[in-house]
This record gives structure tokens, C-alpha cells and sequence, in this order.
């Protein structure tokens, strides 16, 4: 399985006053997702969650980035949710 690699930075809008929040690519740290049987044999999901008081309004919010790598060394897909903010950007990730 490969490592992620992070560049970019991810900007998120809160949801509850409008303020830009930025997150580097530095504070992401991946973890392998534990496999379940569903998962074709090979593929590897990484996340990372971060969690971000706004620098506004302090209301929490926060980010979850799942990379998905398959075949190994091959980024399949990237999903990204964002939690009471919206993206504004996105980082970027290799594999
Ligand atoms: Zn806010």
C-alpha cells in the first residue's frame, strides 16, 4: 500500500457566517481504513478527518478526506466531505 501524498491547501466556507477557514495539507494525517469484505482484494482507502473551530464564529467545522487507492500505487478516487462548511477548494493527493 502507498502513502499519500498531499499538496494544496483546502479552503472552507462555514456554513453558520459565511468565513473562509483555511486548512493546509500538512495538518491531513491518513490513516489506512480498516478493509471490510465488500472491498475488492487490493484496494486500500486512506483518511483523514480534521476538525477546525472557525475562526469567526467558533462554530465546529471540519473535513474528511478518503483516498482510494487501487490497483496499489494507482489513486482510484477521492472523496471529501466537509462538516457544517462547504469547499471552497480542495487539496490534492497522490498515491
Ligand atoms: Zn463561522
Amino acid at each position: 500500500m502507498g502513502v499519500v501524498s498531499t499538496s494544496g491547501s483546502t479552503r472552507l466556507k462555514c456554513l453558520n457566517c459565511q468565513t473562509i477557514n483555511h486548512i493546509s495539507s500538512v495538518e491531513l494525517d491518513f490513516s489506512e481504513v480498516p478493509p471490510n469484505e465488500s472491498q475488492p482484494v487490493g484496494r486500500t482507502g486512506h483518511e483523514a478527518s480534521l476538525s477546525k473551530v472557525c475562526t469567526q464564529c467558533s462554530s465546529q467545522i471540519g473535513v474528511t478526506y478518503t483516498v482510494w487507492e487501487f490497483p496499489e500505487g494507482n489513486l482510484e478516487e477521492v472523496d471529501a466531505k466537509a462538516r457544517n462548511a462547504v469547499f471552497m477548494e480542495r487539496c490534492s493527493f497522490r498515491v
